[in-house]
């Protein structure tokens, strides 16, 4: 039962809104509620939006009733963002149009549209978007935006925040603000005086400032997004832009996106790279210091365990398994549109390190099976990991980042930290060239004392991060409920008041993503942690990275792979525990059409898991549990008697078919529709599209 003012949302919205997405059953909440990170909250509402016009009126409703909305793309963020107990607002499915502008110099892209979709619209022209997180394949426009999304290449000069163009938002007030129309914004400065005037406000605070305006810049110089993009008040003169350039990494706190404007950058044709082995973590880091002024595309750093954990692939190279202790690899990727320059840059990379010696001797290979295996090597470090886990624990990703003088000093000084609280599956790898190291490692919050390890682990990282090395606590995954107790740690009292003064300006009565990004409660870290219970030993390594999404064919029918997974993680716990046989009941009552039933069963999900699970697999499985002793009998009979079984069926539908040419569509309909009603839907209903029988194959 919903409480009365969500009940008054949800009959308002059904005026607007096909009341078939605005869901509020147990099942699906759950399902469409849960994102890619360790915390959980379950929404009240998921309203599935199609169109900008409904997201307008749900904002609009939500503020009379004074109810939170949280905005929703792919469900891929890591820090705990994209939850809400209140509503969540789903914008996928509708926002796919996409437009190039300027002679392809320029990308408008609705929110809903994959980030690697929207490079398959630029790769003809050789371009791509400039931001590219690793979850690139799932990842949506809308998400990757808000959060300021980056990886190996795009570094702090091609993501989001440099390379976007235009914006149109909904703010909280249901206004339109789109910056690549000038009527528009000549309108939004009328209506919007007094939030004009705070932003130019605070603009001028921080250029009186004199230490504070060069902190801002000086923080920024490596990758940054614990808090709000500050720098758009240094960088920019004009409050428009300075509106633009906040929402980037905004998490969905400030206002809705509807579109985004990226000026496009170029997709090298060539590429090459090598997998150069340091003797120390030492020479790897002044290796990457040399290398930020060389013709690079890329430089992940993967440290000792991290190539422990791949040395048994079998295409690793044999010396994997013999580097001592203290070795740490570079991979260094060359791109280029032509092969001379490739091999010029390669030259110029050998030169400029030449003066650090590598454990082996390297080179740069185009060849495709080496090139993916060293990438592969790290890409494949977090399913690594992930799929090394004991059931029932979570894998953690941590996000810093560190000047580059200092990153070899951060990189003992981070292990030290993981020796000292006993995580001893860590391994650390990241985008040298940003000083950007993350972490994985598996972490069990089913006891209190694990949560009590944890909670000790990142107050001492807060405290190394930003007291030892003038580091960033999140250098791309967003700050979420995860960092907002050290946000301002990070940024000290001066530049956290200026943050909650942006997020008041555009959000009055906290209503928009409320506690994420700005957030009082000093242990909101700790909280809403998501249970992983044991289900089944098909899906029990679901890392709920929502990877699959896109690949499957039910999802927003019914569910996707993740979402199926959750459920039955969910009915397992509860089973167990019996702590709501009520709810129970509910999730029961509607999974074998979500669940079962609307799977397709073909395994595509698998390919595109990190951990390789075949949820379709684990959907068979689920459908013989819950057959009934007849149902098993008769499902035997048939699979042992398929020559009778298909013979009886094409016979039959030979026979509806002869009927059809005797009596025609509408009687047919009529007839099957009666049949079909009398049977108590025993009987089910003929359709036209029903196939006629087939002949018999003949066998040799
Ligand atoms: C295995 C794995 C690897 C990853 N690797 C990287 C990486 O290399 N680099 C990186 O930066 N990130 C990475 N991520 C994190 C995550 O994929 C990115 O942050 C991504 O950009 C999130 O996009 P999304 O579509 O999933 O957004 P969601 O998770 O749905 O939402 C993200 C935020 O955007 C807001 N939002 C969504 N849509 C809108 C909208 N229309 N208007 C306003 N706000 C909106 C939400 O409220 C939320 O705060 C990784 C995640 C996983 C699981
Ligand atoms: S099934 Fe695989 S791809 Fe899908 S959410 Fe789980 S781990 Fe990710």
């Amino acid at each position: 039962m919903l409480a009365p003012s969500y009940q008054k949302l949800k009959d308002n919205l059904s005026k607007f809104i096909d009341p078939k997405r605005i869901l509020d059953n147990p099942l699906q909440t759950l399902a469409y509620g849960t994102d890619a990170s360790f915390y959980r909250l379950i929404p009240e509402i998921v309203i599935l939006a199609h169109n900008e016009a409904e997201v307008i009126e749900i904002i609009k409703q939500a503020k009379k009733l004074n109810i939170a909305l949280t905005f929703r793309a792919a469900g891929t963020s890591l820090s705990g963002q994209a939850i809400t107990d209140s509503v969540l607002v789903v914008a996928t499915h509708g926002w796919k149009n996409f437009e190039l502008l300027d002679n392809n110099q320029k990308i408008k892209l609705e929110p809903g549209i994959v980030g690697s979709r929207a490079n398959t619209f630029l790769a003809p022209h050789g371009l791509k978007i400039g931001p590219d997180p690793a979850s690139i394949n799932a990842a949506m426009i809308g998400g990757i935006v808000a959060n300021n999304a980056s990886g190996m290449c795009c570094g702090t000069a091609q993501n989001s925040y440099q390379t976007i163009a235009d914006i149109r938002i909904v703010l909280n007030d249901g206004t339109v603000l789109d910056t690549s129309d000038a009527e528009s914004v000549a309108a939004f400065k009328n209506s919007h005086k007094a939030l004009i005037q705070e932003i130019e406000s605070l603009r001028n605070t921080i250029k009186n400032d004199e230490s504070l305006y060069h902190f801002i810049k000086n923080k920024f110089k490596i990758k940054n997004t614990t808090g709000y993009s500050i720098n758009a008040l240094v960088d920019y003169e004009d409050p428009i832009e300075i509106i633009k350039h906040l929402m980037v990494g905004s998490e969905g706190t400030l206002a809705f996106i509807s579109n985004v404007t990226f000026k496009t950058v170029i997709d090298e044709k060539f590429k090459s790279c090598s997998l150069l082995i340091f003797n120390t973590i030492q020479d790897a880091c002044n290796a990457t210091i040399l290398l930020k002024s060389a013709p690079v595309a890329a430089v992940e750093l993967l440290d000792r365990d991290s190539i422990r954990s791949v040395e048994n692939d079998p295409a690793a190279p044999d010396y994997f398994k013999t580097l001592p202790e203290s070795a740490c690899a570079l991979l260094v990727e060359c791109r280029d549109n032509t092969v001379e320059v490739l091999q010029q840059k390669q030259e110029a990379i050998r030169l400029q390190i030449q003066s650090i010696p590598t454990y082996t001797d390297y080179e740069f290979t185009s060849d495709p099976k080496q090139y993916y295996f060293n990438w592969k090597a790290r890409k494949g470090l977090l399913p690594t990991v992930g799929g090394l886990r004991k059931n029932g624990t979570t894998v953690i990703i941590e996000d810093v980042a560190f000047p580059l003088p200092q990153l070899a000093e951060a990189c003992l000084a981070l292990k030290d930290l993981f020796k000292k609280y006993e995580y001893h599956d860590a391994v650390l790898f990241g985008h040298a060239l940003e000083g950007n190291l993350h972490f994985v490692f598996s972490q069990d919050f089913s006891t209190q004392t694990e949560v009590d390890r944890y909670e000790k682990l990142m107050s001492e990282l807060a405290i190394l991060v930003v007291d030892r090395f003038n580091g960033s606590l999140k250098a791309e995954h967003g700050t979420g409920r995860n960092m907002a107790p050290f946000v301002e740690k990070e940024w000290g009292t001066a530049a956290y008041e200026i943050m909650k003064r942006i997020k008041t300006i555009f959000d009055p009565n906290n209503k928009i993503n409320p506690d994420v990004l700005i957030n009082p409660d000093p242990k909101a870290h700790l909280k809403n942690l998501k249970p992983m219970p044991e289900s089944h030993a098909i899906v029990d390594k679901c890392m709920e990275c929502g990877f699959c999404e896109p690949y499957c064919v039910s999802e927003g029918l019914t569910l996707s792979p993740r979402q199926r997974i959750v459920i039955a993680r969910e009915i397992s716990r509860l089973e167990e525990s019996n702590e709501n046989p009520t709810r129970l009941a509910a999730i029961r009552k509607d999974v074998t059409y979500q669940l079962d039933e609307t799977c397709a069963t073909d395994g595509l999900c698998a390919l595109a898991c990190p951990v390789n699970i075949d949820t379709g697999k684990f959907v068979k499985t689920w459908r013989a549990n819950e057959l009934n002793g007849s149902s098993k009998k008769v499902a035997e009979y048939i699979g042992s008697s398929m020559a009778g079984t298909t013979a009886v069926l094409r016979v039959g539908l030979k026979a509806v078919s002869f009927f059809h040419s005797i009596l025609g569509t509408r009687i047919m309909t009529t007839l099957s529709n009666g049949i079909h009603f009398i049977s108590f839907g025993k009987v089910p209903k003929w359709i036209p599209e029903m196939p006629k029988g087939a002949d018999k194959i003949k066998t040799l």
